[in-house]
């Protein structure tokens, strides 16, 4: 999941409403508003009836999970104004909130708000909102009236007290706090079955390596928990660890896993047999490097670097 320098996010479905949009008329961002939709089910119906009524959201998640966007971050959309006995001491109460904001829809097909958000939703918009404030630096945390995340109640107390109404508030600062989801999104999971089969050209035949066996599952919840261990670079082969126990091992482009084949442990080295910590790419695109160390762009894989991985790894 990444923004464009327009402020699109790749992941989101794009339903574009952006007449009804303003310049931020360089004002920078220091809110996220969460709001609920009080109707709807789905964040392009959203996004339909909001582009024909003269307002606008950046972004509207379908029960499905689905993120729909209609407004680009680097635009204000037309959602949050005007500020009407607000909850909080706004900041920049002299100006128009929506220069100041970006704000999240969930869709609630119930009319009042008082239904929570789905699973699916949850899954989804929290990463999402994870998303939104690491690349616009809002805090991750309940916000006050200088930054952070609040409801449209705290920006209208008076036509919008429900908005969004019943929203699982401590699920979402557990999870900015934890920084993971207990349990992977559609896109995590997607983003890692990408990233496992993109070294699939390097096995020819039927050799590409399980993506269901015991290494790979542990592959996968390091990397649903924000490990970058690369694609795999070998299948399995056998092998002894230095205690003499069988283990299985399996080269990644950043790591090399040793898995007990008594399945007592599964550890992942780095180029100098530490244990593999997270550290930023340094080799990838350097448009990565500047926007979001740490991440890769997947087509951004090229033989080259591979080859300059492995150096790493065989000094
Ligand atoms: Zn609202």
């Amino acid at each position: 999941m990444r923004f464009d320098s327009d402020g699109w996010l790749d992941l989101a479905q794009e339903y574009n409403i952006s007449t009804n949009s303003w310049d931020r008329g360089g004002v920078k961002v220091t809110h996220l508003v969460v709001h609920g939709t009080a109707g709807g089910s789905t964040g392009d119906g959203t996004m339909a009836y909001m582009g024909n009524n003269g307002v606008s959201t950046h972004f509207a998640i379908s029960t499905d999970g689905t993120i729909y966007q209609g407004i680009p971050c680097n635009r204000a959309a037309w959602a949050n104004a005007p500020l009407n006995a607000p909850r909080l001491n706004f900041a920049r109460a002299d100006l128009n909130p929506n220069l100041w904001t970006i704000s999240c829809e969930f869709c609630k097909p119930d009319i009042t708000n008082q239904v929570t958000i789905t699973d699916a939703q949850k899954q989804s918009g929290f990463a999402l909102i994870k998303m939104i404030c690491e690349t616009y630096g809002i805090p991750k945390k309940q916000g006050d009236g200088n930054s952070g995340i609040i409801s449209h109640a705290d920006i209208n107390s008076i036509d919008r007290a429900r908005c969004p109404g019943t929203f699982p508030w401590s699920d979402l600062v557990a999870f900015l706090k934890g920084g993971q989801p207990v349990t992977p999104n559609k896109y995590q999971i997607a983003d890692a079955a990408a990233e496992w089969a993109s070294t699939a050209s390097l096995f020819p035949g039927d050799k590409s390596p399980s993506y269901t066996s015991g290494i790979a599952k542990v592959w996968m919840a390091r990397v649903y928990a924000g490990q970058r261990l690369g694609p795999p670079l070998t299948g399995e082969t056998d092998g002894t660890d230095w205690g003499g126990n069988a283990i299985k091992v399996q080269q990644f482009l950043r790591a090399r896993c040793e898995w007990r084949v008594d399945g007592s442990s599964c550890r992942f080295f780095d180029g100098r047999g530490k244990s593999f910590q997270s550290y930023p790419i340094i080799w990838a695109h350097p448009d990565h490097f500047h926007r979001d160390p740490g991440r890769v762009n997947l087509t951004d894989y090229r033989q080259r670097d591979i080859y300059k991985s492995l150096l790493a790894f065989h000094p």
